[in-house]
């Protein structure tokens, strides 16, 4: 049985080693943290493309118990008024959509991969890798090495895999705002819970659910057009203070929202990552945002990194070689996957639109949304995408 070497335990890498595991493979998991660090981060959504991913390896009920079901979203302008109704998910592919804690979807990730009999290696930072003959050796930050038939980079946004195949890989796009979030225990809005409602401030972006507990929970998008240094930014009251200024002129619920929350977390920096030239070389690739990242704004990276996790273990368990594998997983993969950044980074631009562009930009979110399905359709491709494990 051939082995696969993931690297990276976050959302592709255990994914990675289930559909392996499917296709006939023997996955390891070495992850660089400690599960201590299993606590750590915001909220995200499983878009249905993501789950119709997980659906292959039977995952897709693991996804929806870590989180709860929004089954639509809604966009409004800046002075509250609605420009949509509420948009369900289900409409194009389905599928609906998950809310979930970032740690609580790694965690059930892990529990399961290991329930399926998948090793797991904690506090394993890879720092090399070679290939001698059919093999690529793996070493790590700890001293101890690793040997597989084939090595996958599921190791993110700073990947070290990334490097290791090409030295002179693209390092990861500052995209002009921050990432901000917090969660208020238990807030009283009027309307239905689990519906994602997006706003678009005159100075920033800002979207919120509510989970069926009433917590709710935030992300904004504030505008920095020059990057700052990550270590001078800071939670806490003063940068609390700060979104509510953002929000002052907009007749919407936001600032109330904000005041609200007891803890708002430092914020940090919206990064993406569109082309790295090279996926692959001698049995190691690099999947998920190690290899294209989307901007958090999109959230859609960790669907496309759940559809590469499984569209990978498809073409290793289908192609005559593990190179030919790999080219039939870029020829899949690379134009789709291009094509969600591209389409996160025209968010972020139309978020920071002036008067007018946001006037056009309101105009066509109306328009299309207020239009039969196959708009949606059309507007929702990014979801409309659905992979045959058979
Ligand atoms: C605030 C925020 C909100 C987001 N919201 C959404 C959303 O709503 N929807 C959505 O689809 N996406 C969202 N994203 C993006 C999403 O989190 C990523 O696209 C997704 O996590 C990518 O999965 P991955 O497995 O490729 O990488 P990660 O989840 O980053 O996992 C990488 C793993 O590799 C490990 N690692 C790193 N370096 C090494 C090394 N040298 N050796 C071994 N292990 C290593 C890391 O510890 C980590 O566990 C959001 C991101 C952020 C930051």
């Amino acid at each position: 049985m051939a082995r696969a070497l993931i690297i990276g335990g976050g959302i592709a890498g255990p994914v990675a080693a289930m559909a392996l595991q499917k296709a006939g493979f023997e996955p390891t998991v070495h992850e660089a943290f400690d599960r201590t660090a299993d606590g750590v981060g915001a909220f995200m959504n499983i878009a249905p493309n993501g789950l119709d991913a997980c659906d292959c390896v039977d995952l897709a009920d693991v996804v929806r118990k870590a989180g709860f079901e929004t089954p639509a979203m809604a966009f409004y302008r800046h002075d509250g008024r609605r420009l949509t109704g509420d948009i369900a998910f289900n409409r194009v592919s389905g599928t609906g959509n998950t809310t979930v804690q970032r740690s609580d979807l790694y965690v059930a990730l892990r529990d399961e991969a290991e329930r399926r009999g998948v090793r797991i290696e904690y506090g394993k930072r890879i720092i090399d890798a070679q290939r001698t003959g059919d093999t690529v050796r793996a070493r790590f930050a700890d001293g101890d090495e690793a040997e597989g038939e084939v090595l996958i980079g599921a190791d993110g946004l700073h990947s070290r895999v990334r490097n290791i195949i090409d030295p002179a890989a693209p390092a990861p796009r500052y995209v002009g705002v921050l990432n901000a979030w917090g969660c208020v225990p238990d807030y009283p809005v009027e309307e239905a819970p689990g519906v994602i409602r997006m706003f678009f401030g005159r100075k920033c972006f800002f979207m919120y659910t509510q989970a069926p507990g009433g917590e709710l929970r935030w992300y904004a998008n504030p505008p920095r057009p020059e990057r700052p240094d990550p270590a001078t930014l800071r939670g806490g009251n003063a940068w609390r203070d700060e979104l509510v200024r953002l929000f002052a002129r907009d007749r919407m619920p936001v600032a109330d929202i904000i005041r609200a929350t007891p803890d708002v977390p430092a914020p940090f920096l919206n990064c993406d990552l569109p082309t790295v030239p090279r996926w692959h070389r001698d049995r190691m690739i690099v999947i998920g945002d190690a290899a294209h990242a989307a901007s958090p704004t999109s959230g859609s990276g960790a669907s496309i990194a759940m559809e590469d996790a499984v569209v990978l273990a498809k073409c290793l368990r289908d192609g005559a070689t593990v190179d030919a594998a790999f080219r039939t997983f870029e020829a899949q993969r690379r134009t789709r996957v291009e094509a969600v950044v591209a389409q996160g980074k025209r968010n972020i631009e139309g978020n920071l639109s002036g008067p007018v562009r946001s006037m056009v930009r309101n105009y066509f979110i109306a328009r299309t949304f207020r239009k039969p399905q196959a708009d949606g359709r059309k507007t929702l491709w990014v979801h409309n995408h659905h992979i045959d494990w058979g």
